[in-house]
């Protein structure tokens, strides 16, 4: 969790340069009016759940005491290195997220950032992110949002090294294996990579299909290695 004195300065810092948040500002939670033009307030931030770092060394999920690999990365092998997410994705941090991606509000995209850039590893050579479905082109891409703001905190380049050659129902809908299926193949590297470590970056890992599709379309362009950071991820039942 996050000691008390670097609330405010996380907060000050996601805030930094909004003009676009309503006037007066208000928590893009529980819309309480806010003194300083910052997404959320103190008690709705402290609400964000977090995990602890014990956790899947590959994807990141809450594993018992014993293990170090969650079962589905045991039993399927990632072409991605890791994945970590800030927390699961329900409560509050899901309604960020989701405000994220359907609103496009930048403010949640500075905030999430914030939260995740202690993951960024000081080896990466370059961000980029999950592209957008070509069927469904929003005027501001989650993922995207997300990752430009990773870039500008953590002085990383941004580049778009992938596009999504056809559009796919949403995974949502689906069983694990047709999520694969769907995903097939669906995504290209838009130029050749030199070995390049890539930080991979989307709004929710569910399953981490895509992130497995992205990352092994830029492993087979020739980047070196895929780390992946989400701002939430969907933990399942059966954990
Ligand atoms: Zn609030
Ligand atoms: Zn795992």
């Amino acid at each position: 969790m996050w000691r008390s004195s670097s609330l405010s300065e996380l907060l000050t810092a996601a805030g930094r340069g909004v003009t676009a948040l309503l006037f007066p500002p208000r928590c893009f939670v529980c819309s309480v009016p806010l003194a300083e033009p910052v997404p959320v307030c103190l008690e709705c931030f402290r609400e964000i759940e977090t995990f602890e770092d014990k956790g899947c060394v590959i994807c990141g999920r809450p594993v018992t005491e014993e293990v170090d690999i969650c079962r589905e990365c045991a039993v399927e092998p990632k072409p991605f290195t890791w994945a970590r997410a800030i927390g699961p994705h329900r409560g509050i941090l899901r309604t960020l997220v989701l405000g994220l991606k359907y609103e496009g509000e930048r403010a949640l995209a500075r905030l999430l950032a914030c939260f995740l850039l202690r993951f960024v590893p000081p080896e990466a050579d370059l961000i980029t992110f999950v592209p957008q479905d070509p069927g469904r082109q929003r005027p501001r891409h989650a993922a995207e949002l997300l990752a430009r703001e990773l870039s500008r905190k953590s002085g990383l380049r941004a580049a778009q090294l992938l596009v999504k050659t056809r559009s796919t129902p949403p995974q949502i809908s689906l069983s694990y294996e047709e999520r694969k299926e769907n995903l097939k193949g669906a995504f290209v590297a838009r130029r050749g990579g030199r070995g390049e470590r890539v930080v991979l970056v989307d709004d929710v890992y569910t399953t981490g299909t895509t992130a497995a599709e992205c990352a092994a379309a830029l492993l087979s362009a020739g980047f070196g290695e895929v780390m992946v950071l989400t701002a939430s991820h969907t933990i399942h039942d059966e954990d």
